[in-house]
């Protein structure tokens, strides 16, 4: 029975009642939450804004013994501009998606929280492809869940990777790394030298890769997104939704 606060981000939302609505919020110090926003979908409600999707802000909640109920918000930023972009829009619903399944009620998760909130950030107000900013999204899911992906060696030889145009690379979801060309399979994806050099600039910077005009292709996307889904066990509904 206390009023507790915390930084959070709404990453599901369901009504409920006739005015009221049940959210998923996502705290860096509690993991995830669901908490009741009685009235919220009332016009004249203070936490209509801060029951939207993508809404990040301090969030009041009183817990009881049975539920959790929103008391107020300060919103700091509704990352407006997806909602006005249906491409972002598509990649910004995926990477809630995949919060809903990575992010766990009573775990902190304060660095991936970082990583997720910076990600939102790129997506609405930066420059860059929306495919590239969810790919290194997703790479960094990988990396802080003990999956991260192998960029620099071979996944079956051990052969250092140098990204060479004259070769072809392939990816294995099950080995989580890259094949050199002697390793891969024919009928398994297939990487260029730029792909590689893009995967192991993604591993090495992160977020900050974005600032230096990466431009990922759609094979580097999908595979890594074929391993969340294969370490997480999950589909994501949202894939059909995306535009590349
Ligand atoms: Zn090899």
């Amino acid at each position: 029975m206390a009023q507790i606060k915390t930084n959070a981000v709404v990453i599901g939302r369901t009504d409920y009642r006739d005015n009221d609505r049940i959210l998923t919020l996502f705290s860096p110090e509690r993991g995830r939450l669901e908490v009741l926003a009685r009235r919220a979908k009332s016009p004249k409600s203070p936490l209509l804004s801060a029951s939207e999707l993508f809404c990040s802000g301090e969030y009041v909640i009183y817990e009881s013994r049975e539920h959790a109920t929103m008391v107020s918000c300060q919103v700091t930023d509704a990352f407006y501009p997806l909602r006005e972009d249906y491409g972002r829009l598509s990649h910004g619903t995926l990477m809630l998606e995949m919060c809903r399944v990575v992010v766990q009620p009573d775990q902190p998760e304060p660095r991936f929280f970082l990583h997720f909130l910076r990600s939102l950030a790129h997506l609405a107000y930066g420059a860059e492809n929306p495919r590239s900013v969810t790919a290194v999204f997703m790479a960094g899911l990988l990396s802080l869940n003990g999956y991260r992906p192998g960029v620099r060696k071979c996944a079956v030889c051990g052969t250092n990777l140098i990204p060479d145009d004259g070769k072809k690379y392939g990816f294995s979801v099950g080995r989580g790394g890259i094949l050199c060309d002697e390793c891969r399979s024919a009928e398994g994806t297939v990487l260029c030298g730029k792909d590689v050099a893009d995967m192991q600039w993604i591993m090495k910077e992160g977020l900050a890769a974005l600032d230096n005009g990466l431009e990922v292709s759609p094979a580097v996307f999908y595979l890594l997104l074929e391993m969340v889904k294969n370490r997480l066990e999950c589909t994501f509904q949202s894939e059909k939704m995306l535009t590349l």
